[in-house]
């Protein structure tokens, strides 16, 4: 699917969140939004997912203006930090909910829910945890089930808010791994946030780096680190050349 932004404004209040964003994402590609703390980069991303409404401006998936459409009709997949897993639900449970929730006449069958579910776990690799509750699994299996949760509804698009947050160094290089491979597999078009630039140059087709509500420049990694656009990417990227 591809993803076009023309001139996105968003405030909160009196603060301009958003400055005015163009922004094409192609069909298959893998684009990370990397800034600092503050730039926008998960308004953006909430505003792609439906979550958040722009004061001005367009977003269009596959040329259909979806500026009105809500988080539901938009077919996408989203694993936010916010959006934990269901304590009281099992793995299984949690990785079928999107599809429970659907309109009656979209609503696939039980069995076939127990199957797609089936065939998640085996995907993110817990085919054997799927009757355990969230908070007997490990940090990275638990992200890998928000993954599967996300991934249940089918999406077009993956948009990820620093899903690897709060892991550590050694768990985050393996997922990353994975999730690149999953993407690559599925043929989907991701979008993830990160304020790590290590994430984001390894994982990324192209990085996309934000400065107070504006895209400061985007590029394949080595482009952006190669031919800084500005001083303020030279500076974040800690580039000395
Ligand atoms: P990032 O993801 O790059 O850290 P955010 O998109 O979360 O940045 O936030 C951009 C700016 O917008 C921040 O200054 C933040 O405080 C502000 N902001 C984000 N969401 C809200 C909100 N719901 N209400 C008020 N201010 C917000």
């Amino acid at each position: 699917m591809s993803i076009t932004v023309t001139s996105l404004v968003k405030h909160f209040d009196n603060f301009a969140a958003l400055k005015g964003i163009d922004l094409d994402v192609r069909p298959g590609e893998f684009l990370a939004l990397l800034g600092p703390s503050g730039s926008g980069k998960t308004t953006l991303l909430r505003i792609l997912a439906g979550l958040e409404f722009p004061d001005a401006g367009t977003l269009t998936i596959d040329n259909v203006d979806v500026s009105e459409q809500g988080a539901r009709d938009r077919q996408m997949g989203f694993v936010f930090q916010h959006y934990a897993l269901f304590k009281h639900m099992t793995v299984a449970q949690n990785v079928a909910f999107g599809l429970r929730v659907k309109p009656r006449k979209d609503r696939p069958s039980r069995t076939e829910i127990d199957e797609r579910v089936d065939r998640l776990l085996q995907l993110v690799q817990l085919e054997q945890l799927g009757d355990r509750y969230p908070t007997q699994l490990s940090g990275g299996q638990r992200q890998r089930v928000a993954l599967a949760r996300a991934l249940a509804i089918e999406p077009r698009v993956l948009l990820l808010d620093e899903p690897f947050g709060a892991l550590d160094a050694k768990v985050r290089k393996d997922l990353r791994r994975w999730l690149r491979g999953l993407h690559d597999e599925m043929g989907i078009t991701s979008i993830f946030v990160s304020h790590d630039q290590e994430e984001a140059l390894e994982l990324a087709d192209r990085v996309a780096v934000m400065s107070e509500g504006r895209i400061a420049q985007i590029g394949t990694p080595t482009e952006i680190y190669r031919n800084p656009a500005n001083a303020f990417v030279c500076e974040f990227l800690g580039n000395t050349n």
